[in-house]
């Protein structure tokens, strides 16, 4: 037994069959040095007291304080775990699994046994496990499972200032356990300090402040906005790299494309410059990194070289990097937003908020003096920028979490205890979407199939993609399409020397102008073809195919395929009636069709004389400068009509010379 805690008797195991047990133990005392001079140690016990008197208390300290690592070890240190889990939730994946590992790390355990994390298709927790981290999101459908939440001991809601819809949403079912557990801790961390509101909304609960050391940040805008902003950042760069003294850089984007055009620009710009400068070390960080890429942005920087970080957003309060001396910091971030109306939600690069640009800036201050280089103007700051960032809830499709709560057992959605409701018209839009998927009854009660979707952790209309294929006896071949469709956009690659090459592979999957649905489940079903010889990564190599990619696709197959044996739906296959499985598929997403025109903007490889509009079906909407739709397959209008007569008439799909289309159902993109 260890005892490596003030006062504290820990009995985390050692590492002792390593050869190199004494390197493993120095770096173990290391780490357990390093966090005695976090600035949250000195309130331990303070902290660890306030927990024990109050029920909920509200935690604020600036970021990189030791909250998030910190915390749950306290309570873990102080028993709690003996009662249950800590669970603390993180609305980023990968904040979730990088802050697991690293307190894997600090108790000397491996990662998924006491300490693990929880993610959507990624389940890193064993029967041993008693400190979880998780998205917001799988904490909530844990709800589903275990509405009082039984096997938890604390919560610990953290990055509660992000206001994602999630945390959101397990605000107001926390605080309604609360009410009948008695036993149950419940903590809410913030990295900013509006904390009153949090703590008026949880019966005004006590704030438990914790100092953050802040070092002075100078703050540089520039004199005249910038037109671009992705060059402006590269500028920057080098700039401090040639003209600063030491210390690394952090540089905000909005996305994995922005990261990899500035990765590669750098990369080619100081390539240029040989060995003129400093060794430039350029480290990515976005959501869909590979985990083992993930964790080079904590590795120190060698001696003489400098470190450039291109994050998104996740930098800003939920990944706390060491060694960062300066930020640039363009004023962008990509910002979910939804139209109740129209029914469209868009991914669209949006200013920041000022709250977000005080955050960015913060992060060059934390180990000494810092510099912040703003790429607009003071005016702008003052001007132009929102104070607060609108919480997600506001601003997006709630038809998911309807359907989670409805799933709960919470009928009346207008009187749940939103800390700030969303629109009236989004709620009412999201019960419709619900209802046209015959998810809710006219009443708004959850039907059979409404009660069957909520079983997947998919948006509504792909789990009802799922369900609707035992109707046309394609279950097989529909949860393939749904997981190829929620690895997200990368499964084909297409290096920029080999495009074209690229483009002939990807067409291989189209043969017979099959639409993008079933392009996807062909390359699905030719990879998994070569399950007896361990899935041909030279398969995938010759045919531009992400291996990680698809692996993880098999991964999240092989949850929707447990999923269905769950809501009883017998695994079956029609391969040879391609109809059928594009019928399943129009069942789910007959709100995403489109009359498309002959225009350049879609063509067919068969058929490219064609006249007749075409109608599609369409995976999602993609708003950028242009509208574009992303995962297309042709449908025949007549299936609208059979599939969903509620919400489409003859009229709607009769080919019309007019270019009209039916009214607030559907759009055009022509
Ligand atoms: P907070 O939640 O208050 O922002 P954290 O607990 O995340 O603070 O971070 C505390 C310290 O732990 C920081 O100094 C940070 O650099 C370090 N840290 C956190 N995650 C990792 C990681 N994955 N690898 C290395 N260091 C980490
Ligand atoms: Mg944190």
């Amino acid at each position: 037994k260890e005892s490596i805690m003030d006062g504290v008797n820990y009995n985390a195991e050692m590492p002792s069959e390593n050869p190199d047990d004494s390197i493993a133990k120095t770096a173990f005392h290391k780490l357990q040095e390093e966090r005695k001079t976090l600035p949250i140690y000195p309130y331990r016990e303070e902290l660890l007291r306030a927990v024990q008197t109050h029920q909920v208390i509200v935690i604020v300290g600036e970021t990189g304080s030791g909250k998030t690592t910190q915390i749950p070890q306290y309570l873990h240190e102080a028993g709690y775990t003996k009662r249950g889990q800590v669970g603390c939730t993180q609305p980023r994946r990968v904040a979730a699994m990088s802050v697991a590992a690293r307190v894997s790390q600090e108790m000397g355990v491996k990662l998924g046994h006491e300490v693990g994390y929880s993610i959507r298709f990624e389940d890193c927790t064993s029967e041993k496990t008693i400190m979880k981290y998780m998205t917001d999101g799988m904490l909530l459908r844990e709800f589903l499972s275990e509405p009082d939440l039984a096997s938890y001991s604390v919560i610990m809601v953290d990055e509660a200032h992000e206001r994602t819809l999630s945390t959101d949403i397990l605000f107001g079912l926390v605080k309604d356990i609360c009410r009948f557990r008695k036993d149950l801790k419940l903590l809410i961390s913030s990295a900013t300090l509006d904390a009153l509101k949090f703590s008026d909304y949880f019966d005004s609960a006590p704030i438990f402040t914790i100092p953050g050391r802040r070092y002075p940040v100078e703050i540089h805008y520039t004199t005249a906005p910038e037109a671009d902003y992705i060059d402006a950042a590269i500028v920057t760069v080098l700039q401090i790299h040639v003209t600063q003294p030491p210390g690394d850089i952090l540089v905000f984007l909005t996305g994995q494309e922005e990261i990899e055009t500035v990765d590669e620009i750098l990369k080619h710009r100081t390539r240029g410059l040989g060995t003129k400068i400093a060794e430039l070390i350029i480290c990515p960080i976005y959501a869909n990194l590979p985990t083992e890429l993930q964790a080079k942005i904590f590795e120190p920087t060698p001696e003489g070289a400098r470190k450039v970080v291109l994050a998104t957003n996740i930098a800003e309060t939920s990944l706390t990097i060491d060694g960062i001396k300066y930020v640039v910091d363009p004023g962008f971030c990509k910002i979910k937003s939804f139209n109740p109306r129209t029914g469209m939600e868009s991914l669209l690069v949006n200013p920041i908020s000022r709250a977000s640009a005080r955050q960015r800036a913060g992060r060059s201050g934390r180990t000494g003096p810092g510099k912040c280089f703003r790429l607009y103007t003071a005016y702008n700051f003052q001007n132009d920028l929102d104070e607060n960032t609108v919480p997600e809830i506001q601003r997006t499709n709630l038809a998911n979490v309807v359907l989670t709560l409805k799933s709960l057992g919470i009928n009346d959605l207008v009187n749940f205890d939103f800390m700030d409701p969303p629109p009236s018209e989004a709620l009412l839009k999201a019960l419709e979407q619900l209802y046209a998927l015959n998810a809710l009854n006219s009443r708004g009660e959850l039907t059979k199939t409404g009660r069957r979707m909520a079983e997947f952790p998919l948006d509504p209309m792909l789990s009802k993609m799922i369900v609707a294929s035992e109707k046309y006896k394609c279950s097989e071949e529909v949860i393939s399409i749904a997981s190829m469709l929620s690895v997200g956009n990368s499964i084909f690659y297409r290096p920029k020397d080999k495009q074209v090459h690229a483009d002939n592979a990807k067409m291989n999957f189209h043969t017979g102008n099959v639409g993008d649905h079933i392009a996807l489940l062909n390359v699905y079903h030719v990879y998994n073809s070569w399950k007896e010889t361990n899935y041909s990564t030279q398969w995938c190599y010759e045919n531009y195919i992400q291996v990680r990619s698809m692996k993880r696709g098999r991964d999240i197959r092989d949850q929707l395929e447990g999923l269905l044996e769950r809501v009883e739906i017998e695994p079956t296959s029609n391969l040879s009636d391609l109809d059928a499985v594009k019928k399943a598929i129009t069942s789910g997403f007959f709100h995403h069709s489109a009359k498309l025109q002959k225009t350049g903007a879609y063509k067919t490889v068969k058929n490219p004389q064609t006249v007749l509009p075409r109608w599609v079906i369409y995976h999602e909407l993609v708003l950028t400068t242009k509208e574009y739709m992303r995962q297309v397959t042709e449908l025949k209008p007549e299936w609208l009509i059979e599939i969903a007569p509620h919400f489409y008439q003859l009229k709607d799909v009769e080919d019309a010379a007019t270019k009209k289309l039916p009214r607030g159902k559907g759009m055009a993109a022509d």
